[in-house]
């Protein structure tokens, strides 16, 4: 007998991110087509896909405006050599962002996914301070809870132990600071009047490191991995001064939160600061194509501007750095960005969201919190709503609560036991609707 598909993918197929033998259970999806924010598997069941495919989907699947632009330079050019060559689609692209991004970020590096952006924007870090008189800037500091990617440098500056611990042997060491953690506040405050006493974790660190620390790396405003866990701007704004104050470089992870996924294109706006270095990608291509960038200033990309012979240059590239397909998808997302005003109606989609979530789960015995930025709204599970007691992990709640909900045609895949929407910015409140009605039957039946 002929094999199924799902039969022939666990055959051959080892899935990112997967215990492979949940799999006996829950056989992968196999996925025909997809259409704005509803995937359809082989057998005609649809999935609305509420967590924009690893939040890379920014205006729904299969965009017609996305598809011609990469149609039309697939015929023209799919992909060139980027050392010594270059092509209108990326000149145009950088040319459009650098009036996007916060100001004094203008000199753009391209690569093919984000933890490449990460390792550049260390590699970055490290060799500025060793061609501007600090070889003893070596160290990289970065937040508890933090996610910046799977390789090996991006995991050393990561700091969930979920991803991390098995490999520390092989990491480079790093300085966590303590992050932020606004729902269970050690100091008794309100993510929305803070000062953020907590910054003193940070000034600690920095008096201890700062001098012989090359750069800091944060997700801004958004711990993403971690649980969907939001912190003032504020902290954001001391962090710029105490990088400053210290000589340290500031790396802005904006991976995940770039791209209007926290209400403003990027989320440093909201702070009103420059990060000396930027990272970008998901949101990018729309979630097409694995593009990302590095974005930095001019005053570290003249430390590297010399002649050949000095040894200074930044000898580092990936093969499809530069992809035309890429740019042509980003310079589309742009488009359509500005001229449909995305942001602006998914603003208005936020704040209906945010009212209905509340209304329907705010008094839940088991959601502790519901935290939102943007469209991005998550719901924190615990055993108990005063202490804010989690969940035992071996209950693997949030990973019931999936099944349930993949049952229903809702792609609602948790963080541990946080439960999150961050749909495409195009979602329709039906849309979200739906979604809400499936997530209050999964937690009737729990
Ligand atoms: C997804 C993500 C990365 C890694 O990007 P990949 O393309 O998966 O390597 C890095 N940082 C943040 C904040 C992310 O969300």
């Amino acid at each position: 007998m002929e094999q199924s598909m799902e039969q022939q993918d666990l055959e051959l197929i080892w899935h990112p991110c997967s215990q492979m033998k949940d799999y006996e259970t829950l056989p992968p999806m196999v996925i025909d087509h997809a259409h704005g924010c509803w995937l359809y598997d082989i057998h005609g069941k649809a999935y609305l896909d509420i967590v924009s495919s690893w939040w890379a989907n920014l205006l729904g699947h299969t965009h017609p405006v996305l598809n011609a632009r990469i149609k039309a330079q697939l015929d023209r050019l799919e992909h060139v050599i980027f050392a010594n060559f270059t092509h209108e689609p990326a000149i145009t692209l950088a040319r459009r962002l650098q009036k996007l991004v916060p100001p004094g970020l203008s000199k753009f590096q391209f690569h093919d996914n984000g933890s490449a952006a990460v390792e550049a924007a260390l590699k970055l870090c490290f060799q500025y301070h060793q061609q501007t008189g600090h070889p003893e800037r070596q160290k990289f500091l970065c937040l508890t809870e933090g996610y910046h990617g799977e390789t090996v440098g991006a995991l050393s500056v990561g700091s969930m132990d979920l991803f991390s611990l098995k490999y520390k042997p092989m990491l480079m060491e790093t300085i966590h600071v303590e992050a932020p953690d606004c729902y269970r506040c050690p100091y008794g405050k309100q993510r929305d009047d803070c000062t953020c006493p907590c910054f003193g974790k940070a000034e600690e660190a920095f008096a201890r490191y700062g001098k012989e620390a090359a750069a800091m790396i944060v997700e801004p405003l958004l711990q993403g991995s971690a649980g969907m866990r939001i912190y003032p701007a504020l902290y954001l704004k001391k962090l710029r001064k105490l990088c400053d104050g210290y000589g340290v470089k500031l790396i802005a992870d904006e991976i995940a939160t770039g791209f209007g996924r926290t209400g403003t294109l990027f989320a440093c706006e909201q702070a009103g600061i420059t990060p000396d270095v930027m990272c970008l990608s998901k949101g990018l291509t729309g979630g097409y194509l694995p593009m990302s960038l590095t974005v930095t200033t001019q005053e570290i990309y003249d430390a590297f501007y010399d002649d050949y012979g000095t040894h200074k240059a930044f000898l580092h590239s990936h093969t499809y750095a530069g992809n035309p397909l890429g740019c042509a998808a980003a310079l589309g997302v742009l488009d359509v960005l500005e001229q449909q005003q995305i942001l602006l109606k998914a603003r208005e989609t936020a704040r209906w969201l945010t009212k209905e979530m509340e209304g329907r789960f705010g008094k839940h015995e088991h959601i502790g919190e519901i935290r939102h930025i943007g469209l991005i709204h998550a719901l924190e599970l615990v055993a108990d709503r005063k202490s804010k007691r989690p969940f035992p992990a071996e209950k693997r709640l949030g990973y019931q609560l999936y099944q349930k909900a993949l049952a229903r045609g809702l792609v609602l895949r948790p963080l541990g036991d946080v439960l999150y929407f961050n749909p495409p910015l195009t979602i329709a409140k039906e849309e979200l609707t739906q979604a809400m009605e499936v997530l209050g039957e999964v937690l009737r039946e729990s």
